[in-house]
Formats: structure tokens, sequence, C-alpha cells
């Protein structure tokens, strides 16, 4: 049987404080995995720079001149985790038969990639990372993100619980993902949809290990809202579900108050009159808002913009003889002089 090869593509922006580690750890697993004939030498890392402002690029450039099995894709600009990850998975699926996504930091435990390529060669399509539990978490992650997991699962979307983007995809279920082109792609959602024979693997996770998370709140919220959007019509049913109260209570208060009229017993009123008022006035900027976000995204899908635009790919390129060993340091140069070579190429 022809081995394996396997792509762990990396996502990286700001990188450069856990980068060397990274770069370290992911290598010597990988060469272990070659030696142990796991998978074959024709495997490779793929790191993803998204636009880094910081010596992610040059690092992961400077790696790659040096080691054959280190590869880099440099984006043009900042697109955000899910669509640096999917360069990596697209760029790397046509030279791989299957692709490990995993974030940078390393929060993830990589010793369990050998299980993920185990259950690859058992005929796995998909394999998912399953945190066991969230320990290391702050108690504020670990409450909001579990309690976003339940939500979406109430409202019908089919996520697996405590996974992130630590997967192994095969080339076929990648091709698969490739043919849902919307440009709001939620890929916990997409995943389980493509269907395929799936397998779990559980792990502990740890905390990053330098750096900072690149996910601040603002960003989890935002995460969220869009997972939520754009898998879910739920929201939009609610508001719907509460206009139809509101109006039902109103047709029974407008009975009750008609009757008092007729009765002679109004009174002046101006503090049912001016609640209700507000009530239905926040009630509408609400459902109007909330509709107003579906709007948004179908005007985003219709415009069908490319979700991201690679700058230089030293994944597919091979490397020029007279730039191996160079000894120049800083990224700006490297860019430029590889996108030139590419273009002669
Ligand atoms: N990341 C990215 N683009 C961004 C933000 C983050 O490629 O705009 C990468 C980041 O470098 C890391 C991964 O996405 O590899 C996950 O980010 P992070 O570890 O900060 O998130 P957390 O684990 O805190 O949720
Ligand atoms: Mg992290």
């Amino acid at each position: 049987m022809e081995q394996t090869i396997l792509t762990i593509v990396v996502p990286c922006y700001n990188e450069e404080e856990v980068l060397p580690y990274t770069i370290s750890e992911l290598g010597g697993l990988l060469k272990n995995l070659i030696m142990e004939g796991l998978i074959s030498h024709k495997s490779r890392i793929l790191f993803v720079d998204d636009g880094s402002k910081d010596r992610t690029w040059p690092m992961i450039y400077k790696e790659g001149l040096r080691n054959e099995q280190i590869r880099g894709l440099k984006l043009s600009r900042n697109v955000g985790h899910q669509n640096a990850l999917l360069a990596g998975l697209f760029t790397a699926k046509d030279r791989s038969d299957c692709v490990i996504s995993i974030d940078a930091d390393l929060q993830d435990d990589i010793s369990v990639i050998r299980e993920f390529i185990e259950k690859f060669d058992e005929g796995f399509d998909v394999v998912y990372g399953v945190r066991k539990k969230r320990d290391k978490d702050s108690l504020f992650k670990r409450t909001t993100a579990e309690a976003f997991y339940k939500l979406m699962r109430k409202m019908g979307v089919d996520l697996i619980y405590n996974h992130a983007d630590y997967r192994l995809m095969s080339k076929r279920a990648l091709d698969e993902l490739e043919r849902f082109d919307e440009v709001n792609l939620f890929l916990r959602g997409i995943v389980p949809m493509i269907g395929f024979r799936s397998a779990s693997v559980y792990y502990d996770r740890r905390e990053r290990l330098a750096g900072e998370t690149k996910y601040p709140l603002k960003k989890m919220l935002a995460f969220a809202f869009d997972g939520i959007t754009s898998f879910s019509v739920t929201p939009i049913r609610f508001v719907l579900f509460i206009g139809c109260t509101s109006f039902l209570v109103s047709l029974i208060f407008g009975s009750y108050f008609l009757t008092l009229k007729f009765m002679g017993h109004t009174k002046t009123g101006w503090t049912s009159l001016i609640t209700s008022i507000w009530l239905i006035g926040g009630l509408q900027l609400i459902a109007i808002g909330l509709v107003g976000e579906y709007i948004g995204k179908i005007y985003k899908e219709s415009k069908r913009r490319p979700k991201f635009s690679v700058d230089i790919d030293f994944y597919n390129l091979p490397l020029p003889d007279h730039l191996k060993n160079t000894d120049r340091e800083e990224g700006e140069t490297f860019g430029r002089d590889f996108g030139t070579l590419s273009e002669t190429n």
C-alpha cells in the first residue's frame, strides 16, 4: 500500500512568539511519523500566514529554506482564522491524501495526530479532535463556549461538542468541502454536513504557550453570532413568535381597555401608553436589526467575493537554487523577491 501523504495546516496570525516552538514540535513529530513509516516522506507542514504584522512570515520562510518539510503560504492580508484555514486546506489538498488542521499555539495535543492517521487508515474520512475537558481555559471562555455549543444544538445546528478546528479530513472530504462555495463559511458546522464516515479522538487541551489569544471577546461574540446566523433561521422565527405573541396580548389588552372606556372607568393612562410605546419600539428595532443581519449575509453572498488571496505560495513552488542558504533576515524583501520569481517561472 502506498504511504499516506499528510499535510498539517497551521493558520498563523502574529504568532512570532510561539512559532519557533511550534515549528520544532510539529517538525519533530512529522519526522518521527515518517521514520516510523506511518506517513510518506512527501508529508509537509503548511504554515498559513494570515497577513501578520510581526515576523511570522520571515520566520516561516527562513525555516522553509532550511527544511523541505516546512512550507508556507502567505495571504495578501488578514482574512481571519476560518478563511486562512480554508486557504491552507485547499492549497494542500491536491498534494495530500489527508490534511490535519491545528492552531499555531499548540493548545491541542499533537500526540493524538498518530491516532488521527490510524483512524484515516481505517477508512474514516473525517476525524474530529475533541477536548475532554476545558479546565485550562479561563472560566469565562469555558462557560461562554459551552453555552455556545448548547445554543447551536438547540437551534438545530449539528456541531461536534467541544470540537474546535483540530481535525483530519481526507482529500475526498476536502473536495466536497470546496463545493460549498458560500462566503460565510462556518467550518465547524459545514464539516459534519459533508457526511462521510467520521470518528472522534479525545485529548486534553493545554494553555497557550506564548503570545496571546487572537480571539478577544469581541471577535468571539462575532464568531458565535456568525455561526448562528449562517446556519439557522431560528432567531428570525423567534422574532416572529414574539411579534405574534405581543400582537395577541395587545388584542386582549385592547379589548379590556375598550370595555373599561365604555364603562366610563378610564384614567389618564400615561404610564401604560409610554411603556408600550417603548416596548413595541424596541421589539421592532430588534426585529429589523435581525432581519438586516440576514440581508447583510445575502448581500455578501451575492457579491461572491473571493475568501482569500494568496500572495506567496511557498508550498507548490519548487525552491530555486540560488534562494537556498540565503542569509537575509527581514520579511518584506523575502515576499517581493519570491513574488517576481514566481512570475518568471
Ligand atoms: N488566527 C488567524 N487569523 C486571525 C486570528 C487568529 O489565522 O485573524 C489563528 C491564530 O494564529 C491561531 C488560531 O487562529 O493559530 C487560533 O487563534 P487563538 O489561539 O488565538 O484562538 P483561541 O485558541 O484563543 O480561541
Ligand atoms: Mg488558541
